[in-house]
């Protein structure tokens, strides 16, 4: 805890005395401290493709000048830096925007089967790639809520990416909507949206911190697989923004669900 402490002499009718104040500013110093560790997180992050970027165009200046095998590779591995920096200039804009939105409330109808479904039917390229299968279950009963159609888009881009980016080759991601119940979390009618992969799963004790800036559980499977870190702190702030929750079951070796239960109705 830190305080704040002020003092000032008074003089009252009585005689004289002090006046000292202890202010609580634990909250203030913390803020603080993490948006220093923010801007030092992005920066290092900035820096590794950039100062490999450097390297690469010192090499193709000087020793690699006139070798033209390491060139097609150099310049390769140069587009693949360069890919990786605008994913994080990208997440980081989209972390903006949704922090600046998150008190606005959304206004729009959306139709939440057909939103998953054409999410989803961009994302199988992706699923092909990497060897998955992609399914969805859809409830028979039209579902829809009062949401912002791009961000609801980008909860279940990343959370589906994700499930396919850990999952192995020959396994299934299941997106599954289900329509409107009593959902505890929300003590109301909620709908929810469940991305369930049999992955690698995720210890315990790492879940309660996973909605962080930049943490990752394996840092470096998240970099081979072109995370920023940032996928999961995005959904927290959209869903927040909705008035929703989002829940995380995994089991180690088996595999993840991620839940997101939005309200069915809202004012
Ligand atoms: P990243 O860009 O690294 O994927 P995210 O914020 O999307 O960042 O996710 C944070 C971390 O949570 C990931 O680095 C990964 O370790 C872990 N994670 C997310 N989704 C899954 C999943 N479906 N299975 C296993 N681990 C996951």
């Amino acid at each position: 805890t830190t305080f704040r402490v002020t003092a000032r002499a008074l003089t009252l009718d009585s005689g004289r005395g002090a006046l000292v104040c202890f202010e609580d500013v634990t909250h203030l110093e913390q803020a603080g401290q993490m948006r220093r560790d923010f801007v030092a997180n992005v920066s290092h992050e900035l820096r590794t493709p950039l100062t490999a970027l450097i390297g690469f165009i010192e090499t193709l200046q000087g020793p690699a000048r006139d070798d033209d095998a390491g060139r097609d590779r150099f310049l390769s591995i140069m587009a693949h830096e360069a890919q990786r920096m605008n994913r994080l200039v990208g997440d980081l804009l989209s972390l903006s925007r949704v922090e600046a939105e998150e008190r606005v409330r959304p206004t729009a109808r959306i139709k939440l089967a057909e939103l998953v479904r054409s999410t989803l039917h961009g994302l199988q390229p992706l699923a092909e790639k990497a060897g998955i299968e992609l399914r969805h279950v859809l409830p028979d009963t039209v579902v829809t809520i009062i949401g912002d159609d791009d961000q609801l888009r980008q909860v279940v881009t990343n959370l589906t990416e994700n499930a396919i980016k850990y999952s192995g080759r020959g396994t299934q991601v299941t997106v599954t909507l289900n329509g409107p119940d009593y959902q505890p979390a929300l003590r109301g009618a909620g709908v929810s949206i469940q991305v369930t992969d049999t992955g690698p799963g995720i210890e315990a004790f790492h879940i309660p911190r996973l909605t962080e800036r930049f943490y990752r559980v394996d840092s470096h499977r998240s970099r081979e697989k072109g995370g920023t870190g940032l996928g999961l702190a995005i959904v927290k702030h959209i869903v927040n923004r909705h008035r929703g929750r989002l829940r995380v079951d995994s089991r180690p070796g088996q595999g993840t669900t991620f839940t997101v239960v939005l309200p069915a109705q809202q004012g």
